[in-house]
């Protein structure tokens, strides 16, 4: 016995000092010094190692990879799986990012990301901070700066400007900027001139240590003291020269300092003081931080602000912040638009949150994305077009005509539910204990509920538009519930539908390459026929199906049978019993001896929902029977009797 604790303790002893060595080196792994002669020789033999901050974070975003898509549009790889459907406007973004890393004028002007709450514009700056936080702790991304220097400040801001003329004429090395004080101040003196022999350390960014990523949130009321920026003076160090005052008594510790060579990210930019932001409007047009009185100095950064549109309009509107507001790119965030990049933020939501004990039915995510999304809409001006128009016009990509002018598109998912709202509602119906599943009525009716207690949203939702927000969702959800259960009512219905179109996409490659293996015309027309495919549009069609398979097996991703929504609408159409029949299978039977039958349909469809369609027991039960109650009754789930209230008419 005393011998095994021995042997354990030995155990312990040999496994923390593993532990403690590991963690030392890794804290130790930036421990890094060279002289000034030495970073030069490095630079000189790789001219890529001085970066100024946009190429930095350019490179950093691009390093994490990008993945290319079927339709040859990029996605980033530092976003994917934590912003979901704005692509549109992270490509702005990067173009922004593409742009000023070429050090065109595009570097001099501010990133302002637009946009609702909780529209992605703080995640987005977030994944760029850990880009760069990352990218400077790799090789490719290291960064060198003079040792002492508060700003982590371009050792090769020592080379004199005569020298920097030639070093760009023969090495293609560009310099810009000059010494801040304090590093001027400490070649004269410590280093009585000799550069050389100046000490260059490795540089880590790091938001929480406060090295090359600042961020100053402009709360109300905000100090208008604007050292918070541009640093504070040490008024005991104001005797002396110029030199030994700038050297000595500037601290250079404002945020705009902390920022140099990285970011500085202003949270509500226009909640800040006016003062403030022309300090902003120094540093984005001359790349200097002025400090009141005592001049000016070098900083480059990437200026990333966020505000929403109503901040963003009184701003404009304001005569005096002209030279600002045209130092500004302004890009919308909006929400996004899509149900299936939906149900990803709230998926990727529900996996952190305390929500563990409670299942959600799939179909509760698709209804709740549905209400959100419908919420963001702006209400179609074209006559006849619903809102539901549109959404399906977004989604299935099946096209349906257009809903949209160009001044309605800019405003398209720029107000309306946030997924913060939708996931409080959530989390509302399911805080008791005896709550084991939120059905999908169940959760609309508690976003219903939540409109009516929030101020802010019920100034921007009319009454009217609330209702036939919650009417929208429920038709929606009937078609998914019919769907589902039309689906779960055929043998392993998934695996039927890709066998079918992979047997169509053989048929047509034979076609198509007049081979005479495989083809199956009238299969072939049976499916295009679905379609809405006549005859002699047939060849065209199988040529862009074709193609199209190609272009999603070329860049590695499956083409399946919900890839393309015109042969997933047919293929289901070939596949799926009739509304009909499902809602003759389901009503109770009169006569005890058709009893069994109609209990084993139920069973196998329950089983299969819970197998296949991610349900548990009880929004299983609860989709058949909702299911059966809106194709065997005729009571609506819910009425608007009149504006403003709902009645409804399902158990919750
Ligand atoms: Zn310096
Ligand atoms: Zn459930």
């Amino acid at each position: 016995m005393a011998e095994q604790i021995k042997a354990e303790n030995t155990d312990i002893d040999s496994k923390v000092e593993s532990l403690i060595k590991a963690s030392e080196v890794e804290s130790g792994e930036f421990d890094w010094q060279c002289t000034f002669a030495d970073y030069f020789k490095m630079v000189l033999s790789d001219p890529t190692i001085p970066k100024l901050s946009h190429v930095l974070t350019y490179e950093a975003i691009i390093e994490k990879g990008i993945t290319i898509n079927p339709d040859q549009t990029k996605s980033y790889n530092l976003f994917s799986d934590k912003i979901f459907g704005i692509e549109n406007a992270l490509e702005k973004v990067m173009q922004y990012f593409s742009s000023a890393a070429e050090r065109t004028e595009v570097r001099k002007r501010i990133l302002l990301l637009l946009g609702p709450p909780a529209s992605g514009k703080s995640s987005i700056v977030n994944e760029i901070k850990q880009a760069l936080e990352d990218y400077t702790r790799s090789t490719k991304g290291s960064v060198y700066s003079i040792l002492g220097c508060p700003m982590q400040e371009e050792p090769l801001h020592l080379i004199s400007k005569k020298t920097r003329k030639t070093l760009f004429k023969e090495f293609g090395i560009y310099i810009e900027g000059e010494l801040c004080p304090r590093c001027r101040y400490l070649v004269r003196t410590k280093y009585k001139g000799k550069i050389s022999a100046v000490p260059v350390i490795r540089t880590v960014f790091s938001e929480k240590e406060a090295v090359g990523i600042g961020s100053y949130i402009a709360t109300n009321p905000n100090p208008v003291d604007s050292s918070i920026l541009v640093g504070s003076i040490d008024s005991d160090k104001l005797d002396g020269n110029r030199l030994e005052v700038s050297g000595k008594a500037f601290r250079l510790d404002g945020e705009l300092n902390v920022g140099n060579r990285g970011m500085v990210e202003f949270v509500e930019m226009f909640k800040a003081d006016k003062h403030l932001l022309t300090t902003l409007l120094g540093l984005a047009q001359e790349q200097v931080i002025k400090i009141e009185k005592f001049g000016s100095v070098y900083a480059d950064e990437v200026i990333i602000g966020h505000t929403n549109e109503g901040d963003f309009a009184k701003f404009s509107d304001d005569e005096q912040s002209e030279a600002l507001r045209d130092r500004i790119i302004a890009l919308q965030i909006p929400y996004n638009l899509r149900i299936s990049e939906e149900n990803k933020i709230y998926n990727k939501m529900l996996e952190g949150s305390s929500l563990q004990h409670v299942h959600l039915s799939p179909l509760t995510i698709n209804s709740v994305s549905i209400f959100a999304v419908l919420s963001r809409l702006v209400q179609p001006s074209v006559i006849g077009a619903s809102p539901l128009d549109k959404l399906h016009a977004y989604n299935d990509g099946l096209q349906r005509g257009s809903f949209n002018t160009e001044a309605e598109i800019s405003k398209e998912g720029m107000e309306g539910i946030s997924p913060r709202y939708v996931m409080n509602r959530i989390s509302a119906v399911s805080s008791s204990e005896e709550v084991k599943c939120v059905t999908p009525i169940t959760a609309i009716k508690s976003l219903w509920k939540g409109l009516d207690q929030n101020v802010n949203l019920k100034k921007k939702i009319e009454s009217a538009q609330y209702s036939s927000l919650v009417l929208d969702t429920i038709k929606e959800y009937r078609e998914m519930a019919i769907q589902t259960i039309q689906k779960a009512s055929v043998d392993s219905f998934e695996n039927s539908a890709n066998n079918l179109l992979d047997k169509y996409i053989d048929s047509i490659s034979s076609y198509l390459a007049k081979r005479n293996d495989l083809i199956n015309e009238r299969d072939m027309r049976d499916i295009e026929r679905m379609c809405g495919i006549a005859e002699k549009e047939k060849d065209k069609f199988r040529k862009n199906v074709l193609e199209k398979s190609t272009a999603w097996k070329e860049v590695g991703r499956q083409f399946t049978y919900e890839s393309d929504p015109i042969l997933k609408q047919a293929i289901e159409k070939h596949l799926l019993p009739s509304t009909r029949q499902i809602a003759r299978q389901l009503s109770e039977p009169r006569f005890a001896k058709q009893r069994v039958k109609w209990e084993q349909f139920k069973k196998t469809i329950s089983s299969r929902l819970q197998e296949t369609y991610g349900n548990c027991p009880i929004c299983s039960d609860d989709l058949i029977v909702f299911v059966n109650h809106v194709l065997n009754t005729k009571k609506p789930i819910a009425k608007v009797p009149k504006n403003g209230t709902i009645e409804w008419n399902w158990p919750t």
